[in-house]
């Protein structure tokens, strides 16, 4: 068996920062990244926008040349099966066993499955291979119909019409990004998508998925020779579950240090509910900043550096021409007060009288 030292379960920011967190305080540890993804790292945004858009896009987060260099172990297409905290051991999908001294889990999310007849053809977009996949499949296609109206939803379907694909996406609220940011938002992010060329049909949802479209509540049959599920994501706590580590809220609990109920386990990154010292309570987070900045603090904790999660959450995201920025906790708010200025416009959401969240949105200029 290879000599114990840390593990990173998973392959996304989390896991990267965490574990090159910890080789930067420990040059002579052994350090793995154990990924049931086969790609080299690499960053998720840009899939569903530049990269699925065409341009040349480098995703890498580091070349091989780096890992090696840094003396990391990267162990990609390998699947952890469990985990056992008592004999502090790792064991693959193969049998595999890897000892363990420090552990983080950063498995991430998984998509939520679009349970209606054909909903298994429809494309996923989680993965570099989605992307890839997803991509070519646009090349020879004249219409598409993505499913959802999330961020991933919006930001694709005005990629795939701006491809030049006849898009027309289906959202069962009554308006894209309503239920996140409220009804003002929706409107303004519904005309923004029709702008982007986007057919949006609102309030109904997809009851079957076939060869050439779907079809929704409403009857209509909508075509497409894409068909993109955008269906939303859970956090994959099974790993966590099994081992027996505290869970709430379907995810991971973990500790402003990123520390889970078991010795020598960590957790950071879309799997966690994390004591936010800023917020002064436990916080979700599933964007890409929040989970390297997580992989920092359970890397630094690993190392034996004190250290705690206390930045505001928060993330980017382009819609067509737009560019959305939002900071703020993420949860409940009573009121949201929208202000036009130059080139856009901003929202504050309120709970109890206190800002709780910014939303900023400016259009960017004609390239
Ligand atoms: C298309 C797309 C666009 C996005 N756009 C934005 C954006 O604009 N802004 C933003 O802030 N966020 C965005 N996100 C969300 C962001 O990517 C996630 O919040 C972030 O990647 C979460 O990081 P993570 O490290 O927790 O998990 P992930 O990045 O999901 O990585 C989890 C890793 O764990 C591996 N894994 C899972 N189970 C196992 C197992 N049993 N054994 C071994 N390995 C395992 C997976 O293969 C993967 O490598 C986007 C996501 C997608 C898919």
């Amino acid at each position: 068996m290879a000599a114990p030292g840390f593990i990173a379960v998973g392959s996304g920011p989390a896991g990267v920062s965490a574990a090159e967190t910890f080789r930067r305080r420990h040059p002579r540890i052994p350090v793995r990244i154990l990924s049931a993804d086969p790609a080299l790292p690499y960053s998720k945004p840009p899939l569903s926008k530049e990269f699925l858009g065409g341009g040349h896009t480098n995703l890498e987060l580091h070349s091989v040349g780096w890992f090696a260099r840094n003396d990391i172990d990267l162990h990609l297409g390998v699947t952890v099966d469990h985990i056992d905290v008592d004999t502090q051991e790792v064991v693959t999908v193969g049998g595999a066993r890897y000892r363990y001294w420090h552990l983080v889990l950063a498995p991430g999310s998984a998509a939520v499955p679009l349970s209606v007849p054909g909903g298994d053809s429809a494309q996923p977009l989680r993965s570099f291979s989605d992307a890839v996949a997803l991509k070519m499949a646009a090349r020879f296609a004249d219409t598409a119909a993505v499913i959802g109206g999330g961020l991933v939803g919006c930001e694709t379907a005005a990629r795939l019409a701006g491809m030049g694909l006849s898009t027309t996406l289906v959202v069962p609220e009554p308006a894209p990004l309503c239920r996140r940011f409220g009804p003002d938002v929706g409107e303004r992010v519904h005309k923004m998508l029709t702008d982007a060329g986007v057919r949006v049909v609102t309030s109904t949802t997809v009851i079957e998925v076939g060869s050439d479209g779907v079809t929704v509540a409403t009857g209509e049959r909508i075509a497409g020779e894409v068909v993109v599920a955008a269906t939303g994501v859970r956090p994959d706590i099974r790993l966590a579950a099994e081992a027996g580590l505290a869970t709430e809220r379907g995810r991971v609990v973990v500790d402003a240090h990123m520390r889970t109920s078991a010795r020598n386990v960590y957790a950071a990154g879309d799997v966690t509910l994390a004591h936010n010292v800023a917020a002064g309570r436990p916080v979700v987070a599933e964007h890409w900043r929040d989970a390297a900045q997580q992989g920092l603090v359970a890397g630094l904790t690993a190392a034996g550096t004190p250290a705690v999660w206390d930045k505001v959450p928060g993330f980017s995201a382009t819609i067509g021409t737009f560019t959305l920025k939002y900071r703020g906790w993420g949860g409940r708010h009573d009121t949201s007060d929208l202000s036009e200025r130059a080139g856009g416009f901003a929202v504050a959401y309120r709970a109890g009288g206190r800002v709780v969240g910014t939303l900023d949105v400016t259009a960017n200029p004609a390239p």
